[in-house]
């Protein structure tokens, strides 16, 4: 029987892999291994039919020795605390990884947006906002939307903040409404980063973006931008999928058609999408797909041990967090399946919330060309960095990344030294 599938685990296999090629101590790392803050909520809402219901909520502050803990707010059904554990441990080393101040939280509440409405929506983030906020601040630990949140939830979550303080705090949160100090081009930016990626890894074996196969899980903020982008570049985006199942045609889809459609209403799924040529599949069958380019952009452990023999594409470039789990990692590594790991593919999304946070905290607006310079100044060495190492080490690219950013942490850590 397969072991039990648990975030966490697999955060630490990597960081211990690292660690030893880095010939650390395991008292160099030991407290690396814990959060330093878990935070566990209780959410009553009054629901729109007048019953109370109870959610469950989590902050977890994962490490701070950078920074502040920074990291996103997952409202998903599967929501749990080994999820929300490994999840903020990913935002310390991807804030490493690309060497912006920060230290890694994240949270999460167990809910399904898509069965509440805006009203129940905004109960929720306001009530958990409450709960959690001796936690966050611009100084401590400033959340940001992940999963099944957005910035009209970001915007809420600012607004309670603030109230609560008794004044306007902008940098609390980010990924913001643009009229409440949001980034320009902080929507774009983790699939802006993702397509920054996937055209640093073609060129780095040769390839050319234009024509190049690719297929993408999750239709989200992350998968539909990264569509949108490589789609632009010229790329043929021949499947993608949503929680409805996936499309599928080799000639390549009509991208901008899609998510003309999708953006329509919140409540349009691909199961009511059509057009010439196309076939439906099923979420596993676009991973097993032969393409050049697999870009999984929805959940975690989506490539584990009972599929990864059968992936046949060449790249994996990680979208979502962790959606390759480490017992998939060694089989495609066998195969010469090259995966470009989470912490750098999908690090533009906290690197434009980080000069969101820097626009914010000095009353300043950039233009979004700044920004996008700005992200693509900072993905294009991170990623040369992660290459070279894994290069020299003779590793891949997921040990070379974790090479880089558990070195910065513990560095950090030691340099603090322990209090008291
Ligand atoms: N939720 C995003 C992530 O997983 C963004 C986090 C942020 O901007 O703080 O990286």
């Amino acid at each position: 029987m397969m072991a039990q599938y648990n975030p966490y685990d697999n955060v630490l296999k990597v960081v211990k892999e690292a660690a030893d090629i880095l010939g650390y101590t395991d008292s160099d790392i030991e407290a690396i291994k814990y959060p330093e803050r878990e935070l566990k909520v209780a959410i009553p809402v009054r629901m729109d039919d007048g019953t109370t219901h109870v959610f469950e909520g989590y902050r977890i502050q994962h490490s701070t020795s950078r920074g502040p803990a920074k990291g996103g707010i997952r409202f998903h059904p599967a929501v749990n605390l080994d999820e929300v554990k490994a999840l903020a441990a990913w935002m310390t080393f991807k804030c490493a990884v690309v060497n912006i101040p920060y230290g890694g939280g994240k949270g999460g509440v167990v809910c399904d947006p898509n069965q509440l409405s805006e009203n129940e929506i905004r109960a929720i983030t306001r009530r958990f906002t409450a709960a959690i906020a001796p936690l966050i601040g611009p100084e401590q630990d400033i959340p940001a939307p992940d999963v099944g949140t957005n910035a009209a939830v970001m915007g809420w979550m600012m607004d309670t903040y603030s109230m609560l303080k008794g004044h306007c705090v902008h940098g609390v949160v980010t990924g913001k409404p643009i009229e409440l100090g949001g980034a320009l081009g902080r929507n774009e930016a983790t699939g802006r980063g993702v397509m920054f990626t996937t055209k640093n890894i073609l060129k780095k074996l040769g390839l050319e973006m234009n024509g190049t196969t690719v297929a993408i899980q999750g239709m989200g903020n992350v998968g539909s931008i990264t569509a949108k982008l490589v789609n632009k570049e010229g790329m043929k985006v021949v499947a993608v999928s949503d929680v409805s199942g996936g499309i599928y045609n080799p000639d390549g889809l009509d991208i901008p058609a899609i998510l003309e459609y999708l953006s329509k209403d919140r409540k349009n799924l691909l199961s009511g999408y059509d057009e010439p040529g196309m076939t439906r599949i099923s979420n596993e069958e676009l991973l097993e797909l032969d393409v050049k380019v697999l870009i999984p952009a929805a959940l975690e452990n989506q490539i584990n041990g009972s599929n990864a023999d059968r992936i046949k594409a060449d790249i994996i470039v990680e979208a979502a967090n962790g959606p390759v789990a480490s017992e998939a990692d060694d089989v495609l590594n066998a195969k010469g399946i090259v995966v470009v790991p989470d912490i750098l593919a999908n690090a533009g999304g906290v690197v434009v919330s980080y000069f969101e946070w820097v626009q914010n905290i000095q009353s300043v607006s950039w233009t979004e060309e700044t920004v996008n310079e700005k992200l693509k100044n900072i993905m294009d060495p991170a990623f040369e960095a992660v290459w070279s190492i894994a290069d020299q080490q003779h590793t891949t690219l997921r040990t070379g990344a974790y090479l880089i950013a558990v070195k910065r942490v513990v560095d950090a850590k030691k340099a603090r030294a322990i209090w008291p």
